[in-house]
């Protein structure tokens, strides 16, 4: 087992935090780059999380699989490479690379200029196409994966029509002092969050040279890659990205760390399941989630599994009547296969927002009001593992 998973599991705090600068170390010492991830043979250790719905999950047989976790630039592919950074907790993203015939495109970028200036080094030495990034594509508006492009202002960028308005809407500075004026427990959450982790110097807003709806086509070089926007679920517009050349597919958010709890922002679990669906539809050899290793097409099929389990529990609560707190408790009574996930906390705002589907309300979010958002994540720190001790046992 590696020290990223275990202080995972330990959880949050000082001991994730000596670990982060750990790996960061690792980064210093190691001159670069690529493990070398054939795209023929041998296949990628892919990790299997939501396979067993019918049964407890193996954990035993996923802890392989964090083995080819690990910092920096990964090849998924000819000219396709996925810039990871464990444990992917709180701001700590996978950006995508895709190098053709002297061109290339980044699907995101890092949260911060140390981070994002060390990754374009790590992918220029490993593709002289990365040498200048020609196109960045941002599949949605968090800062984690744009704040970035500070570096990256020569580049044509792209977002989706709605992403740039919150972009726009939401600004660096803006954030930064939205988070500064939380307070309380709030404030500590967001301490959490940010540990010291982070070095923010030097952001400042750089609007998309383009933006598009519902569907893009793109060229890198010989590569044709296809955007597909989502409808609100994560945030109001994330976009997936396929490469068919390569069978890669890059999921942005909409699916996120393997092995954890989905955390809905907005009331359409719908909306999810459907991108999900489109993402099957791709048949793709290595999906690059937003946060976490790398996916294979049996963990998004598992996914949706487990997003209609929670939706149905979900829905059950609802026909019975409860209300939304008390169904949030419901589904974490019952989980089933799924009880061993990270992060139940979050199910307590996915029910939530499955509730307001139902309701038919859908201009509720959950960060509608970021200090009741940040203050409730935190209270539920301290609630759930006294209400559910089972649901945060240690696995491994
Ligand atoms: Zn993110
Ligand atoms: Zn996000």
């Amino acid at each position: 087992m590696t020290s990223e998973i275990e202080a995972d599991l330990k959880s949050f705090g000082d001991k994730r935090r000596i670990v982060i600068e750990e790996s960061e170390k690792a980064v210093v010492e190691t001159p670069v780059i690529a493990e070398p991830v054939s795209a023929v043979s041998p296949p990628l250790q892919i990790t299997v999380w939501y396979r067993c719905h019918g049964c407890p999950t193996d954990w035993d047989d996923v802890m392989a699989d964090w083995d080819s976790y690990t910092q920096g630039l990964h090849r998924v592919g000819d000219g396709a490479y996925a810039w990871m950074q464990p444990d992917g907790a709180w701001g700590l993203n996978n950006v995508g690379l895709i190098a053709s015939k002297g061109e290339s495109l980044l699907i995101d970028t890092p949260i911060d200029l140390p981070r994002t200036r060390r990754m374009l080094s790590e992918m220029a030495a490993a593709d002289p196409a990365a040498a200048k990034i020609g196109t960045v594509l941002i599949t949605h508006w968090h800062l984690d994966h744009t704040w970035g492009t500070c570096l990256l202002k020569g580049s044509r960028i792209i977002a989706s029509r709605i992403c740039a308005s919150y972009m726009e809407k939401n600004p660096p500075q803006r954030w930064l002092e939205a988070a500064a004026a939380l307070e309380g427990e709030a404030r500590q959450m967001m301490e959490e969050n940010l540990g010291d982790k982070f070095d923010f110097a030097g952001v400042e807003y750089i609007a998309p040279t383009e933006t598009f709806e519902k569907r893009l086509e793109l060229t890198v070089g010989e590569r044709k890659v296809i955007v597909v926007e989502a409808k609100p679920c994560h945030t109001r517009s994330d976009s997936v990205v396929h490469i068919p050349d390569l069978s890669v597919a890059h999921m942005g958010d909409l699916v996120s760390s393997v092995g954890s709890h989905v955390g809905l922002q907005y009331p359409f679990m719908s909306n999810l399941i459907d991108i999900c669906e489109v993402l099957v539809s791709f048949q793709a050899r290595v999906y690059i989630p937003g946060h976490g290793p790398l996916q294979s097409l049996q963990d998004v099929k598992g996914f949706i599994e487990y997003l209609r389990f929670i939706q149905a529990a979900a829905r059950a609560c609802h026909d019975r009547g409860l209300p939304a707190e008390d169904a949030a408790y419901d589904v974490m009574a019952n989980l089933g296969a799924y009880k061993s996930l990270r992060h139940p906390e979050r199910l307590f705002f996915t029910v939530r927002m499955i509730y307001r589907e139902l309701d038919g309300d859908t201009e509720d979010f959950v960060r509608r009001s970021s200090q009741e958002f940040h203050a409730t994540s935190w209270r539920l720190r301290s609630v759930l593992p006294q209400k559910f001790p089972e649901l945060y046992q240690l696995r491994f």
